[in-house]
């Protein structure tokens, strides 16, 4: 899907805010719900992506939405470290299919880090244990300050 286009209400982040899919979730405001990736590209790969949203994208959002959404992932990255202690935190943001974006509800990754592990690829990943994303979900959900 290129830059322009239109929503789609069916996308499968916008299941999981309306509750019709599972997520091992992370944290939720009023702007904004943090869980865990099922495709990890470390331990602890977390999204973190707008509530009341139809932007698909970063230059569709309106701009006080976009401050309260990285209020959000700033908050959710500090909890990640103190849970996990990574030596470094990757965060990335994709906008259209030509940079690697499959799903089409604004979101941006949470990527611990660690200088002995290798980023796995993003989106080529295998399917993580839902019982250990539970797991991580609840150790970074402690630390949430
Ligand atoms: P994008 O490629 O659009 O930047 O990121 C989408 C992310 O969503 C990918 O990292 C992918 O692993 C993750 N993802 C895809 N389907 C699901 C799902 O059903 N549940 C969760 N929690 N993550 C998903």
């Amino acid at each position: 899907m290129s830059l322009d286009g239109t929503y789609d209400e069916a996308n499968i982040f916008a299941k999981i805010l309306r509750g019709e899919m599972p997520a091992a979730k992370v944290f939720e405001d009023d702007d904004v719900l943090a869980f865990m990736d099922v495709f990890p590209q470390s331990r602890g790969h977390t999204l973190v992506i707008p509530k009341r949203s139809t932007a698909r994208n970063l230059l569709e959002e309106h701009p006080e939405r976009l401050a309260a959404l990285m209020k959000g992932v700033q908050r959710v990255a500090r909890a990640v470290r103190a849970a996990l202690t990574p030596d470094g935190i990757t965060i990335t943001q994709f906008n259209g299919a030509a940079a690697g974006q499959t799903v089409f509800h604004l979101h941006v990754h949470i990527i611990p880090r660690w200088e002995t592990a290798p980023l796995g690829r993003h989106g080529e990943g295998g399917m993580a244990d839902p019982v250990e994303l539970k797991a991580l979900a609840g150790q970074i959900a402690a630390k949430i300050a």
